[in-house]
């Protein structure tokens, strides 16, 4: 329960943080504990007007500087980031629940595009061709958009805006960020950070807000680009929304990711990543292991093996073991008590339909955290692919192992799902390695690497309903996303010739 005096989130508009008049909020919860620790405001659409208005003004200052001006601010982000970085991770935990570890690994995937956008000039040069034609000389300018809005999910409050806002900016464009209305805060903290850094007012804006900030973004023609990321019913609505608006879109949605386990691979080695992948983040990670697919005859061994692994996991306040005087848990709390209901509803699902439950998560009870959100690692054998805990995302702990007979049965399950965004393949056979990579229909492929986030200059992005939109995010394409491309076609006469009078169409000669 909130009450009068809990601390409110405001909107970072022109620079300084911006109270909002809506008269609604939604409440900020620490997972771990279970009270709400802070409201934070929806904005209503004087609010999205106002943060429009401003990025249009912040656009205009910005994008006039020149690229050197522009990247000594990148810099200075990046410096400021990296000196107070163990602030953030706080504030992630905090709201979030992942433990501390996790949440400074979460920043620094963030900080890698940072650093990938502070050099910037080299990958916006556009191309130049001299004397295409008699005289004439082409070449291609890489302009920003203008103004561009980026939609974030609870999961990850600082890397997945991250994926987006620092190639934005480096490009010229200003952004405005409608972070996650479960985990706000970070965003707020990055705006701080960047008006230290020195960015002009209005290039990074914060409108806190739910479905109607969205809209309102989706809806407005001084947007010009949506890059979301969240589950796929509402990526979807994004991907449609905003294209029949004319807008550039990228909407990333929800995974399933499996894991094929080959007969010959080290399954020690297997069993410790299931671990790492499935248990991660409390299974709250878009590229979490749900599925082992087991080529039989290991399944057994390996499931023994987990198992085992699962016993020495420790679930806990993901803040705890800060000061030293703890060590740090395993895994952290679910978001919402909405959401465990969820997963463990999903649990239930699995159990009726035959799966036979082998590590039961959902009566997990912390000491001394009596009302935080916990759910325990979960363990699944035999459950039926038709099953809707087997073909829905459920992104908490809960891992499925699937036996099947052979490497041809495992990929043609995996590529008979609605998501593709991450696989990986475990074993010593570098041919079938090769083959698995070549037909499978995922957009992020790991061999012998559990979760395969590419790095900052290689681009992030699934296939089917993992993605919606034809641009992945960061590296190349993050480039391409945020600028529109404008060849000039240019002759200067040579003062000694005269091209003469000519009607034709132009040809090149
Ligand atoms: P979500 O779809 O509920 O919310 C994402 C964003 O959309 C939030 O900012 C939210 O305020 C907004 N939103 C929610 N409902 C809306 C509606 N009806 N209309 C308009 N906007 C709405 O997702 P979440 O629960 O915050 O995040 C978890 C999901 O994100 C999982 O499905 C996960 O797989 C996915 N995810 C995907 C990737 C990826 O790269 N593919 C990365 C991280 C998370």
């Amino acid at each position: 329960m909130s009450n009068a005096t809990t601390p409110m989130i405001r909107h970072w508009i022109d620079g300084a943080l911006s109270e909002s008049t809506s008269g609604r909020t939604a409440p900020v919860h620490n997972p771990a504990t279970g009270k709400v620790i802070r409201e934070v405001a929806l904005a209503n659409e004087a609010e999205i007007a106002a943060a429009i208005s401003s990025a249009q003004k912040g656009f205009e200052t910005w994008s006039a500087l020149s690229m050197a001006r522009r990247q000594t601010v990148i810099f200075k982000f990046r410096e400021l980031l990296n000196n107070k970085k163990t602030e953030l991770a706080a504030i992630v935990t905090e709201e979030h629940g992942k433990v501390l570890s996790d949440a400074m690994g979460e920043i620094a995937r963030g900080q890698e595009v940072v650093e990938l956008a502070t050099g910037f000039p080299h990958l916006i040069k556009g191309g130049f061709s001299e004397n295409v034609s008699t005289g004439i000389d082409v070449y291609t300018l890489k302009q920003p958009l203008g103004v561009v809005g980026v939609i974030s999910p609870f999961n990850f409050p600082v890397m997945v805006p991250m994926w987006f806002f620092p190639i934005a900016i480096a490009a010229g464009n200003a952004v405005i960020l409608k972070p996650s209305e479960k985990d706000p805060s970070a965003a707020i903290w990055m705006a701080e950070l960047w008006k230290e850094a020195g960015l002009p007012d209005g290039v990074f804006t914060v409108l806190n807000g739910d479905k109607q900030a969205v809209d309102g973004l989706l809806n407005a023609p001084e947007v010009q680009s949506i890059s979301f990321v969240g589950s796929t019913p509402i990526a979807r609505y994004i991907y449609e929304t905003a294209a029949k608006n004319g807008k550039r879109v990228q909407a990333l949605g929800g995974a399933k990711n499996h894991m094929l386990v080959l007969p010959d691979a080290d399954l020690n080695l297997v069993a410790d990543q299931a671990i790492n992948a499935g248990y991660g983040a409390a299974g709250e990670r878009c590229m979490a292991l749900s599925v082992v697919l087991a080529v039989e005859p290991v399944a057994d061994e390996l499931i023994e093996k987990i198992t085992e692994r699962i016993g020495k996991l420790r679930v806990g306040n993901g803040g705890e073991g800060a000061d030293g005087s703890t060590s740090e848990p395993d895994l952290g709390p679910l978001i919402t008590a909405e959401h465990r209901a969820k997963v463990s509803n999903y649990v239930d699902i699995a159990e009726a339909d035959g799966g036979r439950i082998v590590v039961d998560g959902r009566n997990c009870k912390v000491d001394g955290h009596e009302d935080g959100f916990f759910f325990g690692p979960t363990l699944i054998d035999n459950l039926s692919t038709e099953s809707r805990a087997y073909t829905e995302e459920i992104f908490g702990p809960v891992l499925q192992v699937v036996r099947v007979k052979s490497f041809e049965e495992g990929v043609e399950l995996i590529n008979s799902g609605q998501f593709g965004n991450g696989t990986a393949i475990f074993t010593n056979d570098g041919g079938a390695a090769r083959r698995f990579q070549h037909e499978i229909h995922v957009g992020m492929v790991g061999i012998n690497v559990p979760i395969p986030v590419p790095v900052a200059y290689h681009s992030f992005g699934g296939w089917k309903a993992s993605l919606f939109g034809d641009a992945k995010a960061y590296g190349v394409h993050g480039f391409d996303f945020f600028t529109r491309e404008k060849a000039i076609t240019s002759r200067w006469l040579d003062p000694a010739k005269h091209g003469g009078i000519n009607l034709g169409f132009p040809q090149n000669d």
